[in-house]
């Protein structure tokens, strides 16, 4: 699902009520105080048809309440910046009497507050949402059953026989996602140029993407899942082979950082990595000049074997 963030109406640096704090500090390790947290709420899912040809049921919205609370939200798809992460402390399910879903429901959405902490890190994104800029939130969840509209069977089962998008009787027929199985991270992106980008919405219970590309539903993208799982496995490979090459110039160099260089290279991109092993590569070469290295003019060649004992 893409939805949009929308902005907490309270000022910036108004108190942050105390049943609010009580609620996000039920989270945190050490208790913050109202200083130390920036909240925001967002709306993750409503009971609207969505481009999908799908809507959650209100039975649904009302697990997912459930569900989505304590779930950790990541900026940019960044799996790097742990110190980046909203978590929702609350939901509420709202309703606005004065507008029907196509489906003739009072609309109904599922609200979140998240906080995230006013740390440096943070800053830039709390600056954005401050600044109404638009940022879209990346929610994905499973549900147990997508029912026909039409007959209320399991779309797409022998005794439904009903299309999604087509016409019967004036209505079209749409999928209901019915029965919340998992709710499960999510995630600011920058709104992104195609508006599918980000949907992860699984179906059919617990098993996730690879589980979803085996479904008639997730058949089409069963070569795109490859692709990215391949893709993945590579740089996954790349990144080991880069880090691991790193730490063996580390202690060729510099044996005493190795400790801590080991740990903290766990977390390290493959840029920051690629540096230092450039840096330690220029170490390396001035500390160890490689010994097929010529003799000089004037020196006189000579073999005693020495040189290469080990
Ligand atoms: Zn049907």
């Amino acid at each position: 699902m893409n939805l949009k963030v929308i902005r907490d109406g309270r000022p910036a640096d108004s108190t942050l009520p105390a049943e609010e704090l009580a609620a996000i500090n039920a989270y945190a390790k050490t208790a913050l105080t109202p200083e130390e947290v920036y909240t925001f709420s967002l709306i993750l899912c409503d009971n609207e048809v969505d481009r999908d040809g799908e809507r959650f049921t209100l039975r649904t919205l009302e697990e997912l309440r459930g569900l989505f609370v304590g779930k950790t939200g990541i900026a940019d798809h960044d799996w790097r910046a742990a110190r980046q992460k909203s978590r929702i402390y609350r939901t509420e399910l709202i309703t606005d009497s004065a507008r029907q879903t196509t489906a003739g429901e009072t609309y109904t959405a599922l609200k979140a507050y998240a906080y995230m902490l006013r740390t440096d890190s943070n800053a830039e994104l709390i600056a954005e949402i401050e600044a109404g800029i638009k940022k879209e939130v990346s929610v994905g969840c499973a549900v147990a059953r997508t029912l026909c509209s039409v007959c209320g069977e399991e779309l797409g089962s022998d005794a439904c026989g009903h299309v999604k998008g087509e016409t019967y009787g004036g209505e079209i027929c749409h999928a209901l996602l019915d029965g919340a199985v998992d709710a499960y991270e999510w995630s600011f992106v920058a709104v992104p140029a195609q508006r599918e980008a980000g949907v992860t919405k699984a179906l059919g219970g617990k098993g996730g993407l690879k589980q979803f590309v085996k479904t008639p539903a997730g058949a089409p993208y069963a070569g795109e899942y490859a692709e990215l799982i391949k893709s993945a496995a590579l740089g996954k490979r790349y990144l080991s082979e880069l880090r691991a090459e790193v730490l063996r110039l580390c202690l060729l160099c510099d044996e005493g950082l190795y400790p801590a260089l080991s740990k903290a290279s766990e977390t390290m991109d493959s840029d920051t990595l690629a540096a230092l092993r450039q840096h330690y590569e220029t170490k390396s070469a001035a500390l160890y000049p490689p010994a097929t290295q010529l003799p000089g003019k004037r020196e006189t060649t000579r073999f005693d074997g020495a040189a290469f004992q080990i």
